[in-house]
């Protein structure tokens, strides 16, 4: 029987560091290693095609912990575990969101590393109801050891500093950024109208040696949008060149506060980058920055920041284990480098 010790986790970057335990009073870590073990014992994962098993469970603390796990359909595409599990509290309780203090874990094999959640899943998640506030997370193997304890708040980063000193290589690349926004091409967003996505109805443009571009989302009309990131995705690999070295979001000037960048455009330049580093075969972290500009198209503010400090904790190919990283490694070079 696998046995687990809770520790404290800080994030820097991509790379996490185990910290003593604060915040959890005895009753909720005994509470929460009751929902490892409701996550461990969960028999609702079925990922039929990656047979990447998370095991997971949720519920307010002082109640029960449902166990959730994720499934997969269509091609290589996956209900995550943590959006199953949002739904079996939500049904659960009769009712949106979290009104209290609730813990959700996640259990996965420990070859890859503890596995984070997905940009998508912090979406879905931080537009839940109370999920910012209220839910604390825990991360285990289902060898047991240590399992890291964390707020779902601590996944997500929104503010950053404003840059003191724009250079004029950044100013230029921001108002052709800018220029290019207004270009009727560069979005199809009939759906991101609503005020309360006002700050993520910008445009990202890709900076590489040979150039760059600007792009935007793209409305599907059942409500699947393809958001900026993933339309760059798809054209910088049609292209051939995943090679960047700084990415800008422009956006209209809204309270003051930058664009809020998607958690899935965050993953999706995240994979971009692998791209890059497994062909470069070293570590980088592209720098960001983020704009926004006044009713005359002139640059409002700048804030700087660099792509691994924007998703901490992330979930990448490697949490499926070094041979599956072996094997990517050599299927993107073979489409790189036919
Ligand atoms: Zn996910």
């Amino acid at each position: 029987m696998s046995e687990w010790n809770l520790s404290g986790v800080k994030f820097e970057g991509d790379k996490t560091e185990q910290v003593p335990l604060t915040g959890l009073n005895v009753t909720k870590q005994h509470e929460t290693k009751t929902a490892i073990f409701a996550a461990f014992r969960s028999n609702l994962a079925d990922p039929q095609q990656s047979k990447y098993i998370v095991g997971g469970s949720i519920g307010y603390f002082g109640e029960q912990k449902l166990p959730a796990g994720n499934t997969e359909y269509g091609l290589a595409t996956a209900d995550h575990m943590e959006q199953r599990a949002k739904t079996t509290h939500e049904f659960n309780q009769g009712r949106i969101g979290f009104d209290k203090p609730a813990v959700m874990a996640i259990v996965v094999g420990s070859e890859g590393g503890y596995a984070g959640s997905c940009g998508n899943c912090r979406d879905v998640l931080r537009d839940t109801p109370g999920a910012i506030e209220h839910l604390t997370m825990v991360d285990a193997f289902r060898e047991g050891g240590s399992a890291i304890v964390f707020s779902f708040k601590d996944l997500l980063v929104d503010s950053y500093p404003q840059k003191a000193k724009v250079t004029q290589d950044e100013e230029t690349a921001i108002n052709k950024a800018i220029k290019e926004t207004a270009h009727p091409r560069t979005s199809f967003d009939v759906y991101g109208k609503s005020p309360l996505v006002a700050r993520r109805t910008y445009a990202l443009q890709i900076n590489t040696d040979e150039g760059d571009h600007t792009w935007g989302p793209n409305t599907d009309h059942a409500f699947h949008t393809t958001t900026a990131a993933e339309v760059a995705q798809i054209m910088m690999r049609q292209d051939g060149n995943p090679f960047f070295h700084r990415a800008v979001f422009v956006g209209a000037e809204t309270d003051g506060s930058p664009p809020d960048v998607l958690y899935r455009d965050r993953q999706t330049l995240s994979t971009m980058n692998l791209d890059q580093e497994l062909l470069i075969g070293q570590e980088f972290n592209p720098d960001i920055l983020l704009a926004t500009y006044d009713k005359n198209k002139n640059i409002s503010t700048v804030w700087e920041t660099r792509l691994k400090d924007m998703l901490p904790l992330p979930f990448t190919p490697r949490n499926f284990g070094p041979e599956f990283m072996e094997y990517l490694k050599n299927e993107v070079r073979k489409y790189y480098e036919p």
